[in-house]
C-alpha cells in the first residue's frame, strides 16, 4: 500500500560557528552542511527509507537547489513524479546558523513551497487516490492541502496532519478532514490552550482536538514519548531509551514511521509505538532526512525495548 506526502521541499544550509554572529558582524565558522529538508521531504524520506512506496507531492524551482533536492529524494527511493518544477519560484531553502551550544538562528525562504496550489492536487490525483495514508504538514498553503485531504480521504486514505509549524489560525483551523493529528508539546498548546505536562493535561488537550474532528490524537512529547488517544482509549507510550545527539526532525521521522506502520496494517497502538522507535533512532544521528532509520534497526529497537 502506498503513502502520499503533500508538503514542502527545502535545501537546508547549516553553518556551524563557535558563537552566533551579531548584527553587522562577519564571523568565520568551523564547517557547513547542506542537505535535504522541509517537513514534506523529511517525512517522505522517512517512510521510503523504511521500504514503503512513497509519493511526494510538492514543488521545487528550476535551479541548482532543485537538482540537489530531487537527487537526494531519489537516493531515499521517494517517488518524485508529482514534484512540479516551477520556473517562476526558487526552491525553498533554510539558512541555519548553529553555535557550539546548539543554539540556532533559522531563516526559511519558502519559495516554490508557497506557490503550491490546487493544480498540484489535480496533477497528483492518481497518487492521492491510490494512497492508504496521506501525510500533511503546514509548510505549504492550507487551501490546496485541504483539497488533497478531501480527495485522499474520500478515496479511503487515512489523513494524518502534523500541525507544524504552528500557524497563526491554530485555534480555529478546520480539522474536520483529519483522521489523526500529531502535534508536539508547543503545537498542542497553540491548538488547544493546554500545555500537556502530565496524563491529565494531555487527556484534556486530546479531548479538545477530538471535538474539532480528528478521531485519533497522538501528542509527541519528546523524551517523554507519545500520548495516544482514540476517544475510547488514552495512554502514554514511553519513549525508547537512546543516546540522543540531535533532535532535529525527530517529529518528521515519527510521522514517516507512523505512516509506514499504518500502511502495513498495524493497529494505531502498534503504529504509534513503531513511530516512537523511529523518532528515538533519528535523535541518535545528525541531520534531518538523512537521520531517518531503516527497517532493520527499528525492528531491533522494538525487540529490545
Ligand atoms: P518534534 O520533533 O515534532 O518536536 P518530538 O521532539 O516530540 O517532536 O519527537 C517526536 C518523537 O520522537 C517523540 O514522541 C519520541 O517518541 C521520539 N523522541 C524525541 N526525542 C527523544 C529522545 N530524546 N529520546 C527518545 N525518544 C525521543
Amino acid at each position: 500500500m502506498t503513502i502520499a506526502v503533500f508538503g514542502s521541499i527545502n535545501i537546508d544550509i547549516t553553518a556551524y560557528s563557535e558563537r552566533l554572529p551579531r548584527p553587522g558582524e562577519t564571523l568565520h565558522g568551523t564547517r557547513y552542511l547542506t542537505g535535504l529538508g522541509g517537513k514534506g521531504a523529511n517525512q517522505a524520506a522517512a517512510s521510503a527509507k523504511l521500504g514503503a512506496p512513497t509519493h511526494l507531492i510538492g514543488r521545487v524551482g528550476d535551479d541548482h537547489f532543485a537538482r540537489s533536492a530531487l537527487h537526494a529524494l531519489e537516493s531515499f527511493a521517494v517517488d518524485i513524479s508529482y514534484v512540479h518544477r516551477d520556473s517562476s519560484n526558487g526552491t525553498g531553502i533554510a539558512i541555519i546558523n548553529v553555535d557550539a551550544r546548539g543554539e540556532n538562528f533559522i531563516t526559511v525562504i519558502a519559495g516554490a513551497n508557497f506557490a503550491v496550489d490546487d493544480s498540484d492536487v489535480e496533477r497528483a490525483r492518481a497518487g492521492l487516490a491510490a494512497a492508504s495514508v496521506l501525510l500533511l504538514q503546514l509548510e505549504v498553503p492550507q487551501a490546496p492541502m485541504m483539497s488533497a485531504a478531501g480527495y485522499a480521504g474520500q478515496a479511503g486514505a487515512k489523513v494524518v496532519l502534523d500541525p507544524a509549524p504552528v500557524p497563526p489560525n491554530a485555534r480555529d483551523m478546520d480539522l474536520s478532514l483529519i483522521d489523526i493529528i500529531t502535534p508536539n508539546e508547543v503545537e498542542t498548546e497553540h491548538l488547544t490552550g493546554i500545555r500537556p505536562h502530565d496524563i491529565a493535561t494531555a487527556g484534556e488537550a486530546a479531548r479538545h482536538l477530538h471535538a474539532r474532528g480528528p478521531k485519533s490524537v497522538i501528542l509527541k512529547l519528546g523524551e517523554w514519548g507519545a500520548f495516544l488517544s482514540t476517544g475510547e482509549e488514552a495512554r502514554m507510550i514511553e519513549a525508547f531509551k537512546v543516546a540522543a545527539v540531535d533532535t532535529v526532525a525527530a517529529g518528521d521521522c515519527f510521522n514517516g514511521g507512523l505512516a509506514y506502520a499504518l500502511s502495513q496494517g498495524m493497529d494505531l497502538g502498534e503504529s504509534a509505538r513503531f513511530a516512537c522507535a523511529c523518532g528515538a533512532l533519528s535523535t541518535t544521528r545528525y541531520g534531518a532526512a538523512a537521520a531517518a532509520p531503516g527497517l532493520a534497526e527499528v525492528k531491533d529497537l522494538l525487540a529490545r525495548g
